[in-house]
Formats: structure tokens, C-alpha cells, sequence
């Protein structure tokens, strides 16, 4: 297939969380705000002039000072993402918002906030504490905290308009961009998908590293251009697989995956559009910060939440996933150290796998990825046994009509 027309801007934009969009927003008085995670309503945070930025550290290379910082035995998302504010990477930040999703991100937030990691004399962070079960006192409770630790100080330290009004213009314009997505994951279905695992994983990465406002004009055309586009006539993958895991925003792993003949049909993992790009329900009648906040926790599929419905429920969603997609297998990726998901991957991947009938495999990864000689060599043993299982099945289908 030719290229998509914006690919290589696309690309290019990943190369650096200040990246070109950024400072056109920055430039023309947007204020900018950092967060790392889906407790976070992405969707609220595009207020007024402000924008949010979910933060990345592309091109990290060695994580020697956050290490002395933080110790070795924390994720390499959380040790990439101080080591590039030391690097000063992230100076052009207005505001992070954190959630105490975990230790190992409290640690973070605290460390660039007690080092003055920023370089910016307004900068404001706050980091909510997000509720562990879904109830009606839990909505109400994190509601709560987005308006007060968020919203609120968005209003009073950056004069940012938060009206009812404001906030339905952002969700309104959130959903323009989720809507879009929507439509190009349905194209993931197809035996012969106009869009490859790789661009879909660039697209998405995008619409979260940028603000939103500016990306998607950019987003509408690219949909525009795949609906037009001339397919290759041969398939190039050997199996279809959904991913499924902890924070990932290096598109170098959806390549490997590639390389080594399989399809990204669908992406449940941290930073991913399963959930993340689906469009919120508003109505006229509630007000705009509960919807949302509802909506946000209720689709929520973080380990965090430990009670045995959500438990349950994340392993009928990733079924869901498997059927709807029709994928042949499912890679359960996990963040080395990451405590939630290593307890999430290693259950849910054997109970899928034994219980369910379901082929799968669990890999453990550092925050980069692409370089990594073990893990294609486990992805690679992984596609060639679902594509066994393929050519047996063919095979025992034909013998059977035969007869
Ligand atoms: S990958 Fe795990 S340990 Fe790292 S920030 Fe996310 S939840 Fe925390």
C-alpha cells in the first residue's frame, strides 16, 4: 500500500514530547497539560485554551540518574519519564495531573515536583487519590477530586474558562476525534485491513501527544485518504493478535509484532484506544464533569481495580476483543516491575489460555522496546504456533467435508 500521506509528519511529531504541535499551541497563549494515565479525563483537560499532552520519553537512552533517584526495582516508564525531565524535556509543561495509580508514578510526580525538575515558574501539579471500587460513593468521590485538585486550580492559577459551556466544547471536540478512530478500527476487522498495525498504533500515539485541536484536522484527512485506498492484493500476515497490557506508547512494538507476521487487531493496553478513543455519551440534562468522570472510571480496565467483577469483567473484554476482532491469539505485554500488571498478566494470561482455549502468551518488557533480540524471538515462536493451529484447523475442516 502507499504510504499515508501524513506518516512521516506523524512520525516525526513522536520524536519529542515538545513536539511541533505542541509549541504552536504553547505559542499562541495554550496552556499545557501533562498526565500519564486513563484516571486522568483527557477529555476535560482540553478546556479553554488549555491542552493536554500525555507524556512520553521518546528516544530514551540510559536512565542512570532517575535510577540513583528512584532505584532500579520501579518501571522503566516511570524511570524514562524522570530521566527526561532531568534532561529538561519537559519544561514547556504548565501543569502535570497525576493519580495515585501507583507507587512508582507518586514517586515520579513527587520527585519532578521536590527537584523543580521544570523549568517554568508557574508550574502547578496535583495527583488525585482515584477510588478502587465503582460505586455510586466512588463516582461521586473521584468527581469531586477532578474538579477540585484539576479543574478548579485550572480556572483559578491559569484564568482558564471552565464552564458547563467550555467543558461540552471539549467533550463535543473529543468526541469529533474518538469518532474518527472508531471508524478506522472498524477497518482492524477486515481480513485484508487498508491500514497496517503500525500506522493505527502512529495514529493513535498522535492524537494523544498532541493537542487535540491542531492534530485533528490531520486525523479527518488521513481518515478521508484510507477509505480511498487502493489495497495490495495479498494479505502479508500470517495470524491476527490483540495486545494486551501495561503502559505502551513505542509503535516500535507494533512494528516487531509485524515483522514477525501478525496483525494488531486490537490494542487493550495503557495508552492504547481499547479503551481511550470511544466516543462519551452526553445528554442535556447531568452535568458535564459527572458524565465524564462516570464514563472515564466505568470503562476503566486498570489492574488497580482489584474487586472480583472488574477482575472478571477485564477477561470478558478481552474475549470480547478476541471474537469481535477475530484474532487468532492474544500477547499479554507487561511492564518489568510493574506490580499490578504482573499480578493481572500472569492469572489472566493462564486463565484465557487453560480455561478459555484461548492461544495466548505473556512477555515481560522494558519501556523501549523495538531493539529487543528475546522478545522477538518469543513473539516470533508465538505467531508460528498460531499459524500451525491455523493450517491443522484448515486442514481438519477439509477432511471433515470430505467425508
Ligand atoms: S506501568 Fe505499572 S508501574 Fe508503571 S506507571 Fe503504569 S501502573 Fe505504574
Amino acid at each position: 500500500m502507499k504510504d499515508l500521506k501524513h506518516i512521516h509528519y506523524f512520525t516525526a511529531l513522536l520524536e519529542d514530547a515538545n513536539n511541533e504541535l505542541v509549541r504552536a499551541a504553547k505559542k499562541d497563549g495554550g496552556i499545557a497539560v501533562g498526565y500519564t494515565c486513563y484516571y486522568i479525563p483527557e477529555a476535560l483537560l482540553n478546556v479553554g485554551n488549555a491542552f493536554s499532552v500525555r507524556l512520553r520519553a521518546p528516544k530514551t537512552g540510559s536512565l542512570d540518574i532517575s535510577q540513583y533517584y528512584m532505584g532500579s526495582m520501579n518501571c522503566s516508564y516511570v524511570r524514562a519519564l524522570l530521566e527526561r525531565a532531568f534532561e529538561g524535556g519537559y519544561h514547556f509543561l504548565d501543569a502535570f495531573f497525576s493519580s495515585e495509580t501507583c507507587q512508582q508514578m507518586n514517586r515520579l510526580v513527587e520527585n519532578i515536583y521536590e527537584l523543580k525538575l521544570i523549568d517554568n515558574g508557574t508550574f502547578y501539579h496535583s495527583i488525585i487519590d482515584a477510588p478502587l471500587k465503582i460505586s455510586p460513593h466512588g463516582i461521586k468521590h473521584y468527581t469531586n477530586q477532578i474538579r477540585t485538585h484539576f479543574l478548579e486550580p485550572l480556572r483559578d492559577q491559569f484564568g482558564i474558562d471552565i464552564s458547563e459551556t467550555a467543558l461540552r466544547n471539549a467533550v463535543a471536540e473529543h468526541n469529533r476525534m474518538c469518532a474518527i478512530f472508531e471508524e478506522i478500527s472498524e477497518l482492524r476487522k477486515a481480513d485484508n485491513p487498508g491500514i497496517t498495525a503500525t500506522e493505527f498504533h502512529i495514529l493513535n500515539l498522535v492524537s494523544y501527544s498532541c493537542p487535540t485541536g491542531l492534530i485533528l484536522p490531520y486525523l479527518e484527512e488521513t481518515l478521508v485518504e484510507l477509505k480511498k485506498r487502493k489495497l495490495d492484493p495479498k494479505i502479508p500476515y500470517r495470524a491476527r493478535v490483540v495486545v494486551v497490557g501495561s503502559e505502551m506508547d513505542d509503535y516500535g512494538f507494533t512494528e516487531l509484532i509485524e515483522y514477525c507476521g501478525a496483525y494488531v487487531v486490537a490494542d487493550r493496553y495503557c495508552f492504547g484506544s481499547m479503551p481511550g478513543r470511544q466516543q462519551i455519551p452526553i445528554n442535556d440534562d447531568e452535568d458535564i464533569v459527572e458524565v465524564v468522570c462516570r464514563f472515564y472510571l466505568e470503562t476503566n480496565q486498570c489492574p488497580r481495580f482489584m474487586s472480583q467483577e472488574k477482575v472478571q469483567e477485564r477477561r470478558d473484554v478481552v474475549k470480547a476483543l478476541y471474537d469481535e476482532y477475530n484474532a487468532d491469539g492474544i500477547i499479554y505485554e507487561q511492564m518489568k516491575f510493574c506490580d499490578y500488571w504482573g499480578y493481572e498478566r500472569a492469572v489472566a494470561s493462564f486463565v484465557l489460555h487453560e480455561e478459555m482455549g484461548i492461544p495466548t502468551v505473556a512477555l515481560d518488557r522494558e519501556y523501549t522496546v523495538q531493539a529487543s533480540g528475546q522478545l522477538r524471538t518469543r513473539v516470533q515462536a508465538f505467531v508460528e504456533s498460531l499459524e500451525i493451529k491455523k493450517i491443522q484447523k484448515a486442514k481438519n475442516q477439509n477432511e471433515g467435508e470430505k467425508k
